[in-house]
C-alpha cells in the first residue's frame, strides 16, 4: 500500500460526502494503491452510516468506529493503528485541511523527509483567537522541551517509520502535535491559507481549547513542578525578609495593633499560590494515576468493509 489517509470524524455528517468526493478525486493522481480510513469517534449523527456507505461505494475507503467519543487524539491513534501504507497522511474531516495539497506533500516526503507538516495562516480567524494562540505558543515554547509551531495542526504526512515511532510510545494521554515533534526525524513544512469549516460545527469550545492547551504544556515536561519550587523558594525568602522586618520593627517601636491589611493580603496571596501549586502537582499525579490504570485509549465497535474489530479491539 502506497498511501493511507486517516480522518477522525465526530459528527461530520454534513461534510463527509464532500470529503469523500474530494479525496476520491485527488488520491488517484498520487497513486491507485491508497486507503482512506474514516474513524468515527462516537458520532451521534449520520457520520457512521455515511462512512459505511463510503466504504462500500468508494474503492479504498474503510472505516473504524469507536465505541463512544474518545476524543480526536484517540481517534487519530485508532486510525494510525489501522493504517497499513508506507506513507500516512492525517487530515480533518471538515475540509479545513485541503486534500488537494496531498500530491505536493507526497512529493516532498519522497524527496527525503519523514514528516511533512502543513502550517496554516490564521486567515479568517478572530483577532482574539489569533492573539491568544500566539501568546500560548510563545509561552509553550519557553516551557516545553519540544518545539510547537503556531498554525501547525494535525494535517501532516508521515513516513511508515515515523508512524511506527509514534505508535511505539506507550502513553495513554497523547498530545499528538507534541509527540510528532518529539519523535524527531527530518521534517518539512508547507504553508497554506486558512480555510473555514465547510459545514457542521467546530468541536472546540473555549473550555476544551484551554484543556488542550494545558495538556500541551504538561505532557512534555515537568517544568511547572520546577516552577513551583522556585515560586515557593521566592515566597519563603520574601516571607523571611518581611518576618525579620516585623520582628525588628516590634522590638524597636513596640507592639502596634494595626496590620489587618497586611494579614489579609498575606493570607490571601499565600492561599492562592498554595492552591495553584497544589493544582499543578495534582495534575501530574492525576496523569500518573491515569497511566497506571493502563486502560486502552479507545475501544472499537465496528470496522469495515470487512469487520476486523475482533482482532484489534484493544490498543
Ligand atoms: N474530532 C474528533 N473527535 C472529537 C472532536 C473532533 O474526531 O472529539 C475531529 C473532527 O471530526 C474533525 C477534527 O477532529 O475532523 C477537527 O475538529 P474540529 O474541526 O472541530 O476542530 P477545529 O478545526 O475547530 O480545531
Ligand atoms: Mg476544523
Amino acid at each position: 500500500m502506497d498511501l493511507s489517509i486517516v480522518v477522525p470524524c465526530c459528527n461530520e455528517g454534513d461534510v463527509l460526502d464532500d470529503l469523500t468526493d474530494r479525496l476520491s478525486a485527488v488520491l488517484p493522481k498520487i497513486t491507485h494503491d491508497y486507503e482512506v480510513i474514516l474513524v468515527d469517534d462516537g458520532s451521534s449523527d449520520e457520520t457512521l452510516a455515511k462512512a459505511r456507505r463510503a466504504s462500500v461505494e468508494h474503492p479504498g475507503f474503510r472505516f473504524v468506529a469507536l465505541s463512544r467519543n474518545f476524543g480526536k487524539e484517540a481517534a487519530l491513534v485508532a486510525g494510525l493503528r489501522h493504517a497499513t501504507a508506507s506513507r500516512i497522511a492525517v487530515l480533518d474531516a471538515d475540509l479545513q485541511h485541503p486534500p488537494e495539497m496531498l500530491p505536493d506533500m507526497v512529493k516532498l516526503l519522497d524527496s527525503g523527509y519523514d514528516q511533512v507538516v502543513a502550517r496554516r495562516s490564521r486567515h479568517g480567524e478572530s483577532f482574539a483567537r489569533t492573539a491568544l494562540s500566539r501568546l500560548y505558543y510563545w509561552v509553550v515554547n519557553k516551557l516545553v522541551d519540544v518545539s510547537l509551531q503556531d498554525g501547525v495542526g494535525d494535517f501532516r504526512l508521515l513516513s511508515r517509520r515515523a508512524v511506527d515511532a509514534l505508535l511505539s510510545l506507550p502513553e495513554h494521554n497523547r498530545f499528538l502535535k507534541g509527540l510528532c515533534s518529539w519523535i524527531g526525524f527530518d521534517t518539512a513544512t508547507v504553508s497554506y491559507r486558512n480555510v473555514v469549516r465547510s459545514g457542521g460545527k467546530s468541536k472546540w469550545s473555549a473550555g476544551k481549547l484551554l484543556n488542550y492547551g494545558i495538556d500541551g504544556i504538561l505532557s512534555f515536561n515537568n517544568k511547572p513542578l520546577r516552577a513551583a519550587i522556585y515560586l515557593g523558594a521566592l515566597i519563603t525568602v520574601l516571607a523571611f525578609c518581611y518576618a525579620t522586618f516585623v520582628v525588628v520593627n516590634t522590638l524597636v517601636s513596640g507592639v502596634r495593633v494595626p496590620g489587618y491589611a497586611t494579614l489579609v493580603v498575606a493570607v490571601a496571596c499565600l492561599g492562592g499560590i498554595n492552591l495553584l501549586v497544589l493544582g499543578v502537582i495534582g495534575e501530574y499525579l492525576g496523569r500518573i494515576y491515569v497511566e497506571t490504570k493502563r486502560r486502552p485509549s479507545f475501544l472499537i465497535k465496528e470496522t469495515g468493509p470487512v469487520d476486523t474489530a475482533a482482532a484489534s479491539t484493544r490498543w
